[in-house]
């Protein structure tokens, strides 16, 4: 049983930790945090010396700068203002996401600030893109300070015991998606929900929302963001997220705390992010037309009519859109190209989810990372037909494919779901179908006629995806996508749909081979997956889903290229 605690204690205790807490000079609080919660787990600091890793400076280039700029010229001027106040309240979303993450953040960024050791721009960098001492891309090891990242990060107190993670595991309020764990005067663990633990925050952040509601002239985005700022107020965000799925205007945002991934204990609280964006209504219009194509594909599949999902009604909207600024956990680490939202199963049944693809970003990406890749990579011959467009369309289509195939499955009479009986290897062989669909899909609708693609997409998407695959990997074949990747490029390899030359160490597409493979590898997963066999599945992975030598000497040529890119936003400089 918990002890009920007042907040009359808690000003008291805060009063004493002041007192004495304290680092000198520094204050430890964030203006976004209430300030009877100064408490947590500040200690860590006290004798924290900032010694940094080794090659620091190579970790934070592996980051390429992008000036993201999206052309504004279009909108009115309400419209700007508008966007003026959203990105006002994504900075606080920002601000309250490193709040999130780091215990202490903001006296441990002043320390940093301070530091002045001969690595120290990298360290300014590096503290910023990972939104804390911990890499993200190195399983959250200390670049600096040495101090272990604790697993729940900032969300509950840094000193649990055993009994303590029972008891929050068995509690629920403390297993909330939208509180914090803390410990009152007497030392009992407490739920704090988001309103008031980041009232002051989330107050500010309503009214920016209320603000824009008030400009727009569009009455689904104003519907959203009051509904929105009532729920930073009563943490109750059902309501907003029925309404976001309806938006349907020139801005756009993404607002408020989503995903828990940054709660490595439990994974149940949600984090502060945010997505400014502005939609392109002529591609917007354009991918209307791409829903209808949808039943077509279905019916074609390569997979027996008995395991069609011919009656799968996704009315799940996609949207493409140029990315204005972020803030928060998208903020922090790997930048996202597209998001798949809300996660909250009773808006998903109602409304589905929305995909919005981020096309700025993917450009970025391409320049930077991919085509770069593919110059080290790919058969030279072949290197004419890596363009961005093709980046952007099988990313498109990966998405539309995760709507087809067997989804609900009756196996001996039972009702079951292909996730239910692929378990452990469910993720790695979906996304391994819609990789592998997607690709199919833009080849399959252009031999029809039922699309307009780019002149030459026969041999554009191939060779776009081919490279693609090279970045994918690099992130490393330990989970889903990386299998996933790993699969598809030995799957290709083995069966001649692509090719390699040991004399240059390059890769290049057999135009002849590459479809029927491609369409022999989704045969399989199809089947695996309207099945519910769960060793296939898994014989698949054995087989497929690792490094070979010829890949591994490839990745080994690529260490000199960014593995991600740091965005900075033209029209926000500095937020
Ligand atoms: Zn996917």
């Amino acid at each position: 049983m918990l002890r009920k605690w007042s907040i009359a204690a808690l000003v008291l205790a805060t009063m004493l930790a002041v007192g004495c807490g304290e680092p000198e000079g520094v204050d430890v609080v964030n203006q976004w945090v209430a300030p009877q919660w100064i408490d947590g787990g500040c200690e860590y600091l006290d004798d924290l010396a900032l010694t940094t890793v080794e090659g620091l400076a190579e970790r934070a280039e592996a980051y390429a700068v992008v000036k993201v700029s999206p052309d504004l010229s279009g909108l009115s001027e309400s419209e700007h203002g508008v966007l003026d106040e959203l990105v006002a309240a994504g900075k606080i979303m920002q601000d309250m996401f490193r709040a999130q993450a780091t215990p202490c953040y903001d006296a441990l960024a002043t320390r940093v600030a301070a530091y002045n050791g001969a690595d120290e721009a990298a360290l300014d960098r590096y503290f910023e893109i990972n939104a804390g001492p911990w890499d993200r891309r190195m399983h959250h090891e200390a670049f600096v300070g040495g101090f272990e990242r604790p697993e729940g990060a900032n969300f509950y107190p840094q000193d649990l015991t055993r009994a303590d993670r029972d008891a929050i595991a068995a509690d629920s309020a403390m297993t909330d998606l939208f509180t914090m764990v803390r410990r009152d005067l007497d030392g009992e663990l407490v739920a704090v929900s988001y309103s008031e633990y980041f009232g002051p925050g989330l107050a500010q952040a309503a009214t920016h929302l209320r603000n824009a509601a008030a400009l727009t002239d569009n009455a689904s985005l104003a519907a959203f963001l009051n509904a929105r700022a009532d729920a930073f107020l009563s943490d109750d965000y059902f309501e907003s997220d029925m309404l976001w799925m309806d938006v349907d205007s020139r801005v756009e945002v993404t607002i408020g705390p989503y995903e828990v991934y940054e709660d490595g204990l439990f994974g149940y609280k949600a984090a502060f992010e945010a997505f400014v964006t502005v939609t392109d209504p002529a591609e917007s219009d354009k991918l209307a037309s791409y829903k209808d194509a949808l039943p077509w594909l279905e019916a074609n599949l390569p997979l027996a009519d008995e395991h069609k999902n011919l009656d799968r009604g996704s009315e799940s909207p996609i949207r493409v859109v140029d990315l204005v600024y972020s803030g928060g956990d998208t903020r922090a680490g790997i930048q996202t190209i597209a998001f798949n939202l809300p996660n909250d199963e009773r808006v998903r049944e109602a409304k589905g989810s929305k995909k919005v693809l981020m096309r700025n970003i993917m450009n970025a990406k391409f320049d930077k990372i991919l085509l770069p890749i593919a110059e080290v990579v790919i058969d030279p011959a072949q290197l004419q037909y890596v363009n961005p467009g093709s980046f952007f369309g099988h990313t498109l289509w990966h998405e539309m494919s995760h709507g087809l195939g067997p989804g609900q499955l009756v196996i001996d009479g039972r009702e079951t779901e292909v996730r239910l009986e692929l378990k452990d290897t469910y993720a790695t062989i979906e996304e391994a179908k819609a990789d592998v669909m997607g690709m199919w899909d833009i080849l399959k609708l252009h031999q029809a006629g039922r699309l307009e693609f780019a002149e030459g997409i026969e041999k554009l998407q191939p060779v776009t995806y081919l490279a693609g695959m090279f970045r994918s990997v690099r992130f490393g074949i330990n989970e889903a996508h990386g299998q996933a990747n790993a699969i598809q490029f030995n799957y290709l390899l083995d069966h001649g749909g692509i090719e390699y030359d040991e004399a240059s160490g390059q890769f290049s597409v057999n135009f002849d081979r590459f479809q029927p493979v491609l369409e022999l590898l989704l045969n399989e997963v199809l089947v695996m997956e309207a099945e519910g066999d769960y060793d296939a599945a898994q014989a698949l992975i054995t087989e497929y889903a690792h490094m070979p030598q010829v890949l591994a000497d490839a990745l080994a040529r690529l260490e000199a290229i960014p593995v991600d890119i740091q965005s900075e936003f033209s029209h926000y400089p500095g937020l």
